[in-house]
């Protein structure tokens, strides 16, 4: 980041200076108190960005990164990232806890109930069709919800969307400016290669505002070996790791370091599975009897009739899976309100896997689970000019990261469950997180001013008595010369 960074802060420093010089000391007085106080953006306007319009952002997602691989593996590129920028230790994701309601979520700021893709396998009851991740290109399941790389485009930018989920759906019968429909054969050096010229643009159009871009791992391979198996994961993290690094020294040699924002995070985390943890539906209910419309760690059940008896039977079937009637699902998994969640849907506890059809175990590592599972959670990291450097946060909802993308790229935010209370805090132009230094102010300057007024109130006295003592003196003076 280095001397760039170096420059814009300069450049930053000195619009403030000629902000100061212009402004009366009064108003200068309540702007301050105003920052301290309210947490107002303390030099947004009137700065370069507002000159140029919002630096480009671009979002990264390594697929299936949980949260603690960060303290579990050396990851230096990834560290010295956020040691020039932010981290947040873990992010609480949204439920199910896959890949397709997730991403869509960072890009939508919406709880899966709201923008409608709630899991890898769906069935709707209105147009009776199903969806299978990776070949949901019908832009029914996506109608409901639009993506920032959308929304971006009303804001005359250029859009890039490089494997995403959703990246090839015409949604509001658009597309991103630029998009890969998701290919595993292409490597991370061609998508992110791709990317830089899609951000830098050319002579004939302006580069992308706003791109986002997809990996597969250590996604793949902690189902392959699960997240338990250290010397596996090693290898994965390591190659992620690289590619973090060669993402970094891309952007320095295209020039875009320091004049971009960059936003890497993931989906979800990983659990470990077991052969030993195993709950069969075929014990409890005839899989004749319903449709399995997405199997494990949430089992979405389609019962075929009588569903209170399949209910009944699944309620007890097993002592680490909750059974729930599609109403008793509970509030805060914001899983309820749309009519693709399945009557039923069984929830496996923490690495144990649903199986139905006498089939067995066929991976190591698995997530979908309840999100408040700590080994759910992915984490996040962002750098660049608009972030603060070498600062951290323990924690921040998934449906917080669009409407933060929103404010940084200056877009209005479609509606969302998110807010910017506790993500605008991880911007460098923001004051809450002073707040202490916030308080001491407040309370030096109340100190002041009591000093000051006590000051001018014992002096106005002094100076009373002082006078009624030259009165009486001149009185006197006044008097004597009858007394003698
Ligand atoms: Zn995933």
């Amino acid at each position: 980041m280095g001397e760039t960074r170096l420059e814009m802060a300069t450049t930053s420093t000195i619009i403030e200076e000629e902000d100061i010089y212009r402004v009366p000391a009064d108003r200068m007085l309540l702007k301050v108190l105003l920052v301290v106080l309210c947490g107002v953006p303390a030099s947004v306007s009137g700065g370069s960005e507002a000159q140029q319009g919002p630096l480009p952002l671009l979002m990264v997602s390594f697929d299936g990164f949980r949260a603690d691989y960060l303290q579990r593996f050396p990851m230096p590129n990834l560290k010295l990232l956020y040691s020039q920028g932010v981290l947040v230790e873990q992010i609480t994701n949204v439920f199910i806890t896959k890949t397709f309601p997730n991403h869509y979520t960072l890009v939508t700021g919406l709880y899966a109930e709201s923008h409608g893709i709630l899991a890898s396998h769906m069935y709707d009851p209105v147009s009776h069709k199903y969806f299978h991740a990776g070949q949901g290109v019908d832009p029914m399941w996506w109608s409901k919800a639009q993506p920032l790389w959308i929304t971006a485009l009303d804001s005359g930018y250029k859009t890039a969307a490089m494997m995403w989920p959703g990246s090839d759906v015409l949604i509001s019968n658009r597309t991103a400016t630029h998009f890969l429909p998701y290919d595993v054969s292409v490597t991370f050096r061609q998508r992110i290669g791709n990317v830089t010229k899609w951000l830098l643009g050319n002579g004939k159009e302006p580069g992308v505002k706003f791109a986002a871009l997809y990996w597969e791992e250590p996604d793949t391979s902690g189902h392959k070996y699960g997240p338990d198996d250290t010397a596996a994961m090693s290898k994965v993290l390591k190659e992620v790791d690289d590619n973090i690094g060669l993402l970094v020294s891309k952007l320095k040699s295209t020039g875009l370091w320091g004049r971009i924002n960059i936003v890497i995070t993931s989906d979800h985390g990983m659990a470990q599975l077991s052969a030993k943890r195993i709950i069969r539906l075929d014990d409890c209910v005839h899989p004749d009897e319903y449709t399995l419309v997405d199997s494990s760690p949430v089992a979405a059940i389609l019962p075929h009739e009588d569903s209170k008896t399949i209910f009944s039977r699944l309620s007890t079937c097993h002592p680490h899976m909750t059974a729930y009637l599609k109403r008793d699902i509970p509030d805060r998994l914001h899983y309820r309100n749309n009519e693709r969640i399945q009557p039923i849907i069984l929830v496996a506890d923490e690495g144990w896997t649903i199986v139905q059809r006498g089939n067995t175990l066929s991976k190591m590592g698995d997530h979908g689970y309840d999100n408040s599972l700590p080994s759910m959670h992915p984490f996040m990291v962002a750098a660049g000019p608009s972030f603060r450097e070498g600062y951290r946060i323990s924690s921040l909802r998934s449906v917080d990261i669009y409407p933060l993308m929103c404010h940084l790229l200056s877009v209005p935010p479609q509606p969302n469950n998110g807010s910017l209370i506790q993500a605008r805090c991880l911007l460098a132009a923001e004051a809450c997180g002073n707040l202490s230094l916030g308080i001491s102010l407040v309370l030096g300057i109340l100190l002041v001013l009591a000093t000051v007024i006590l000051l001018f109130r014992w002096r106005r006295k002094h100076w009373q008595s002082r006078s009624r003592a030259f009165q009486r003196l001149q009185m006197d003076d006044d008097v004597e010369p009858l007394f003698e």
